[in-house]
């Protein structure tokens, strides 16, 4: 079909042929796709845009499905894997949808974009992005089926594989494809109603003992028959594929959910097995949801232990991301954490961690924001927060979502408890994802973030390449790059120090015949620095004060060959995460 479009563009103005381009693939925002949805869509775009998309799948999930690598660049200015790239993802949790959609979206802006703005054509023409919208497609096609089961991550069963024999088993019991809650009136229940909104359920009070109480359960099958024994029972899949990369990993009994070992799992193997093979990527954004909150390393680290540059580089990045999105942009380490005294293992930022990728985290969505509450910590809120927040919260989805985003309780003959209640919120989407007329906007900010983030890439950039004739058939040729780019041509210094990323090469390829008299035919040359780093004020220039004032960021390369006159030479500088430049010059 390219040759169609190619016609059309050239025909018809910019803005008739958008319109037209328009009504071809594009994102829904009414519900989140099913796995064969997304993957026809996927399909969809790559057919489209043949030459800014390529589809592939990087693996397969437990149950068989493809995981999907959508990589977008211009491959008329170079491949993919010859330009620093950026990691996009979401759906690492199986509830986190609006993680997935995200990356679909980011999609959409790219493509409409190419031609149409300046600075994702530019990113496009100069990067590449490499988008997992859906990481553990099983976990996600259960909690998005018609019967819903929403488990932490992916559906294999873990640590046993044994039915659960006691406690509550998550399942939409009356078959409404909802999975609400299930209350059960008890005088020692630690629930009551709250005061002004009866149907919200509020913790009762360390002093309370008079009212109506109530013990309450996910809505879910029991083994048990007997209410007064019952408990919630903790889920058959129970793997958290967000605890199962190689830093800080932790067994199942300091970790919940980490799995057997380092990427045991087949989801997290094929997205390891990706970056170890992609050494292009300088920085990954890993989607989740909920808090609206843009999370950065360390994670198990203070500030003061990691590189000084890169606290520098990721507070700049943080600093645009807030602005874009009025997300806060916070440490894991400092801010973000379930327990003042524990540290998440095993998570995503293993790629900073081992292979200095710098790596965000998003938590789309702020219920509590949209509410208009004003919290300072999220994770702690989420947990305790007063009884003044919840009616805040509640009262917010009964104007967003009459009578759906938190459902009144009613009676329901349960097959083996007898009559219990069944209602509360409906946490699919009011809690863990935005209400449908609320997620593009709630997107919408982050593709111009990613962009800025493809754009401080490090960048090697050709700043001189020339031939001088020496006499005789003897030519010096010389060729000076440089680091365009805002990060060094490691990306982070970890990189650099763990040996993951190499050098710069630099090469020169003379034809048969040809002869090097003086310089190497191929040589590492370092590293080169970026702008970070930099002194940021431009009163102490020229003080002596910062040992990179005033240093150019280039490297001279120079060769003296014998060649007949022309004789075309090839030289070329290529360093992974920084692409690659190459000049040919002929000897006359
Ligand atoms: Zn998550």
């Amino acid at each position: 079909m390219g040759w169609a479009y190619n016609l059309l563009s050239y025909k018809l103005s910019p803005i008739l042929f958008n319109r037209i381009r328009k009504t071809m693939t594009s994102i829904k925002y009414d519900s989140f796709y099913r796995y064969d949805d997304l993957t026809e869509l996927l399909h969809d775009f790559a057919t489209e845009y043949p030459n800014l998309i390529t589809l592939e799948s990087i693996g397969k999930s437990y149950q068989g499905r493809d995981i999907w690598v959508a990589t977008l660049t211009n491959a008329d200015t170079g491949k993919a894997d010859e330009k620093p790239a950026v990691w996009v993802d979401g759906n690492i949790h199986s509830v986190e949808v609006t993680a997935s959609h995200s990356c679909l979206h980011f999609i959409q802006t790219l493509v409409n974009g190419y031609e149409n703005d300046e600075r994702i054509t530019h990113a496009l023409n100069t990067r590449a992005f490499y988008i997992c919208p859906r990481i553990n497609p099983d976990g996600a096609e259960a909690a998005l089926s018609d019967n819903p089961k929403r488990v932490r991550s992916s559906m294999r069963p873990y640590p046993h594989d044994d039915e659960p024999i006691s406690g509550l088993e998550q399942d939409d019991i009356d078959g409404d494809g909802r999975v609400l809650y299930m209350r059960i009136k008890d005088p020692s229940g630690p629930w009551k109603p709250h005061p002004d909104a009866p149907a919200l359920l509020v913790p009762r009070a360390p002093d309370d003992y008079k009212g109506t109480f109530y013990h309450l359960y996910k809505e879910g099958q029991s083994f048990e028959t007997d209410n007064a024994m019952l408990k919630s029972g903790r889920p058959k899949e129970g793997l958290d594929l967000n605890r199962n990369f190689p830093a800080n990993f932790e067994p199942e009994g300091a970790q919940m959910g980490a799995g057997p070992a380092p990427f045991s799992e087949p989801e997290t193997r094929a997205v390891g097995d990706f970056f170890l093979t992609h050494k292009n990527i300088f920085i990954a954004i890993a989607g989740h949801t909920f808090s609206g909150v843009l999370l950065r390393p360390g994670s198990s680290v203070p500030d003061e232990d990691l590189p000084v540059q890169d606290l520098q580089a990721y507070k700049a990045m943080g600093k645009r991301g807030q602005e874009l999105s009025g997300y806060p942009a916070i440490s894991v380490y400092r801010d973000f954490r379930y327990h003042p005294k524990e540290d998440i293992r095993g998570s995503f930022n293993w790629v900073y961690d081992h292979l200095g990728i710098f790596t965000w985290v998003i938590e789309y969505w702020a219920p509590h924001r949209a509410a208009g509450l004003n919290v300072e910590n999220y994770s702690e809120w989420f947990f305790e927060h007063s009884q003044d927040d919840a009616l805040k919260l509640y009262e917010y989805f009964e104007k967003e979502l009459p009578g759906k985003g938190y459902v009144d309780w009613y009676e329901f003959d349960h097959p083996k408890l007898g009559k219990v209640e069944l209602g509360g919120w409906d946490i699919g989407n009011t809690i863990h994802n935005p209400p449908f007329h609320l997620l593009e906007k709630e997107l919408a900010p982050f593709p111009e973030w990613f962009i800025y983030l493809a754009l401080i890439s490090p960048k090697l950039e050709l700043h001189k390449a020339e031939i001088e004739a020496l006499g005789g058939d003897s030519y010096l040729l010389t060729m000076i790059i440089e680091n365009a780019g805002y990060l060094p041509t490691c990306g982070s210094p970890i990189a650099r120090d763990h040996k993951i990323t190499r050098d710069i090469v630099v090469e020169i390829d003379l034809p048969d015949g040809a002869k090097l008299i003086q310089g190497l035919p191929w040589e590492e040359k370092g590293h080169l620095e970026g702008r970070v780093g930099m002194m940021p004020s431009p009163i102490f220039v020229g003080t002596g004060f910062d040992p990179r004032d005033g240093a150019v960021s280039r490297i001279k390369c120079q060769w003296i060959v014998q060649a007949a006159k022309g004789t075309t030479v090839t030289l070329s500088a290529h360093q992974e995460r920084s692409g690659r430049v190459e000049a040919s010059l002929a000897c006359e």
